[in-house]
């Protein structure tokens, strides 16, 4: 196979060892960070072993958030941390997985492109792979690509393979491996342990990958003598050997990777030349987030609510806006479930904010509904995405407008008053043409996803918070606002503050009698840095704190 090979792009690969969750994702992203800090580009990949095409349809209960791209990816959470993390902007290109790959390989061979030979993983399954690696090459200085899964597993052998090549491909001088491995401290025998990395490095080494740098998740930093000892088990240098700490806060891990010198490294290793970083920001950042001047209190009524990976990315957000106002974010997540009918709504009487998050199906749907109703009637600020804001239509059409009916058809297919409904036609302004759908159109085609401009109306809290007239944010969701009832909701109270440009899709509502409680259709919360807090987060979160000192 050709590598098309730019002499621009280096290769950083990234596998992890011993058992998952060690934070690879952070650690690549923290990596992305401290490249770009040195005035590098950088760009990320992530390949995930497991069969789906994309997570689009995974139970994010399951697998953490479904994060989606400007381009309309439905993707791995890891994309919002590389997002978070650096300038990069993630895609349709920066997340495969092996049912991707497959299903790739697949459509080729029935078509007839493979002129009858046989099928193999090796090597047409691993050559779609480094060809999707390889997309990359010339987009940026440094593509760190991250393997999901760890060393040994079964479905994780052909991308290892792949990578493996890959190496041989790009050369030394623009490839690197990096293995982000966990060096136990055991309470009884008193020491940390280096054997699971061992171990880890061997399995390796036995798939004819030699990391160049070992990465140890660590309870505290590795001693040199440690180090040492690893880097002699592992043929790597000691100073190779990089603790990976446990930090308090996320926003950390860039600095203390910092001292750790794994830059430094890399650039070594990698013949890069470049000046020292500027960690400054990070610096203020994380100074800013440790020694907040207020505190609030916001509630989110969900429906994953015991899995906060299933809205990471709305999390971090929350905590943005914190920052912005030099607030620390309390998140106290509610069981929408707990909300229903006949249940009391005492967890909510401790919240400076509430936020209904975006969802799908109708558990806990009546009881998002008396959330929204009880931040209304009780001036409590409120930000309502997605089906947040589609619920908050609902609420007010029913409680305040005197649609007493009114509903989503996604709750009620029958409902004489679809305030929320599935349009049939519509302009798309990605693709420039005139969409169709109806009940029947497949669930995965009939999403409305990726980015869309918007504009806003002046004097609203939504023109307020982001300062500018023309916005661009990302959807996903099938449902829309009818217009077939804009008037009677805007002569009740309503205030309709941001539509599509053409004027026909409603983007944002929010109310002319609350201090703050604004509904948005699309996913603000993915458009978020900590460096750059989303305009509604801060605005949400210092309505929350002036509400709380009122
Ligand atoms: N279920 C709603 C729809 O499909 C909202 C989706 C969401 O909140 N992301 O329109």
């Amino acid at each position: 196979m050709k590598t098309p090979l730019s002499k621009k792009t280096k290769f950083i690969f990234i596998t992890g060892g011993v058992l998952s969750s060690l934070g690879k994702g952070l650690a690549a992203a923290s990596i992305g960070s401290l490249l770009e800090s040195r005035g590098m580009t950088v760009t990320f990949q992530k390949l995930d072993p497991y069969i789906n095409v994309d997570p689009g349809t995974m139970n994010p209960f399951q697998h953490g958030e479904v994060y989606v791209t400007n381009d309309g990816a439905e993707t791995d959470l890891d994309m919002g941390h590389y997002e978070r993390y650096t300038d990069a902007l993630m895609g349709q290109v920066n997340n495969y997985t092996s049912g991707r790959i497959y299903y790739s390989v697949i459509m080729k061979e029935r078509r007839g492109e493979y002129l009858g030979g046989t099928v193999q993983v090796i090597p047409h399954i691993t050559d779609e792979i480094k060809a999707a690696v390889l997309q990359l090459d010339g987009m940026a200085d440094v593509a760190i690509i991250e393997i999901g899964g760890t060393v040994g597993d079964i479905e994780g052998l052909p991308f290892i393979e792949a990578i493996r090549q890959l190496r041989a491909d790009l050369t030394k001088d623009y490839s690197l491996f990096i293995h982000l491995t966990l060096v136990p401290y055991i309470k009884t025998a008193g020491e940390v342990k280096t054997k699971p990395t061992q171990h880890s490095v061997k399995e390796l080494l036995a798939s004819g990958i030699q990391p160049d740098i070992l990465m140890c998740r660590t309870e505290a930093p590795l001693q040199d003598d440690m180090k040492k000892k690893i880097a002699l088990f592992c043929n790597v240098e000691p100073e190779s050997v990089i603790s990976a700490i446990d930090v308090e806060n996320i926003y950390e891990v860039p600095l203390s990777l910092r001292k750790e010198g794994v830059d430094d490294r890399i650039l070594e290793k990698l013949g890069i030349w470049t000046g020292a970083p500027n960690m400054k920001p990070w610096e203020d950042l994380v100074y800013k987030i440790k020694h907040p001047k207020h505190e609030v209190t916001i509630g989110i009524t969900g429906k994953y609510v015991d899995l906060t990976e299933s809205y990471k990315s709305l999390h971090e957000a929350l905590v943005h806006g914190g920052i912005d106002n030099n607030t620390k974010v309390n998140l106290e997540y509610i069981s929408a479930d707990d909300l229903e009918d006949g249940c009391d709504l005492n967890s909510l009487v401790g919240c400076d904010g509430i936020l209904v998050p975006g969802g799908f199906g109708s558990r806990g749907m009546e009881g998002k509904i008396r959330a929204i109703r009880y931040a209304r009637e009780n001036n409590v600020p409120f930000l309502g995405i997605c089906l947040g804001m589609q619920l908050a239509v609902v609420e007010f059409a029913r409680n305040i407008a005197g649609i007493p009916k009114a509903h989503s058809v996604e709750f009620d297919l029958t409902t004489p008053d679809p305030l929320i409904y599935l349009m049939t036609e519509w302009f798309d302004f990605r693709t420039g043409k005139m969409e169709t759908r109806d009940e029947n159109s497949d669930m995965g085609g009939t999403l409305r996803l990726g980015a869309y401009p918007c504009v806003l109306v002046e004097e609203t809290n939504a023109m307020l918070a982001y300062g500018v007239p023309e916005i661009s944010e990302r959807h996903r969701h099938r449902y829309e606002f009818n217009n077939a009832y804009r008037e009677r909701l805007e002569k009740a109270g309503m205030l309709v503050s941001g539509t599509s440009p053409d004027g026909s899709l409603v983007e944002i509502v929010e109310l002319k009698d609350h201090p703050w409680f604004l509904g948005c259709q699309f996913h603000p919360e993915f458009q978020s840095k900590p460096m750059r807090p989303h305009p509604l987060f801060s605005a949400f979160i210092k309505a929350a704190l002036e509400q709380k000192k009122a």
